[in-house]
């Protein structure tokens, strides 16, 4: 009988995708078969990009990344999950204040579906300060995110925040 392939989810809001989600996914790939980097469409939030906005991030940023597929789902993920054959979930640990809630969904995901498993994946140091909202803040402020994004998602950041002509000053 031929092996199983060994697929995971990555799910995430991804607003925008940062170095450290790529961080994560460049460690999860070498783990499994195929990892479905997947935005999770969460009616709770209400994202700065459109979900096409950050699925075209999500694309550019993981392109030259061998098996990975970038796709998009509403739901319960463990319904994903079973859908396209994955049984482990990646999630990224930044830090302690990461553990509770992720530690909490984890045990969910696997009350609703025992076949399911959460791998967490630590970030290298330089990126467990960095989240999405916090680029959002320097960039909406007019900072440098370039170290903290991929180069296409940095400019798509300075057009959100660019104020319109004319009132420059
Ligand atoms: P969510 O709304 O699901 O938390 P995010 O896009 O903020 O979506 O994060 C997706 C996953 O990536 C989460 O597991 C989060 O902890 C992880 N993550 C976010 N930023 C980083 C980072 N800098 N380093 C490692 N993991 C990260």
């Amino acid at each position: 009988m031929p092996d199983e392939q060994r697929f995971a989810i990555y799910p995430g809001t991804f607003d925008p995708i940062t170095l450290g989600h790529l961080d994560i996914i460049q460690r999860a790939t070498p783990l499994f078969d195929k990892v479905f980097v997947t935005l999770a469409l969460n009616s709770d939030k209400s994202p700065l990009f459109s979900t096409d906005e950050r699925l075209q991030m999500i694309r550019e940023s993981v392109k030259g990344i061998d098996c990975v597929e970038v796709t998009h789902f509403d739901g319960l993920i463990v319904q994903y999950a079973q859908d396209v054959g994955a049984k482990a979930i990646v999630r990224g640990l930044r830090a302690v204040s990461d553990f509770e809630y992720e530690f909490q969904i984890a045990l969910m995901n696997r009350k609703l579906w025992q076949g399911i498993d959460t791998v967490f994946l630590m970030p290298d140091v330089k990126y467990t300060y960095l989240s999405s909202s916090i680029v959002r803040e320097i960039a909406r402020h007019g900072g440098n995110v370039d170290c903290f994004v991929a180069p296409d998602v940095a400019a798509k950041l300075k057009e959100k925040f660019q104020l319109p002509k004319g009132i420059e000053g």
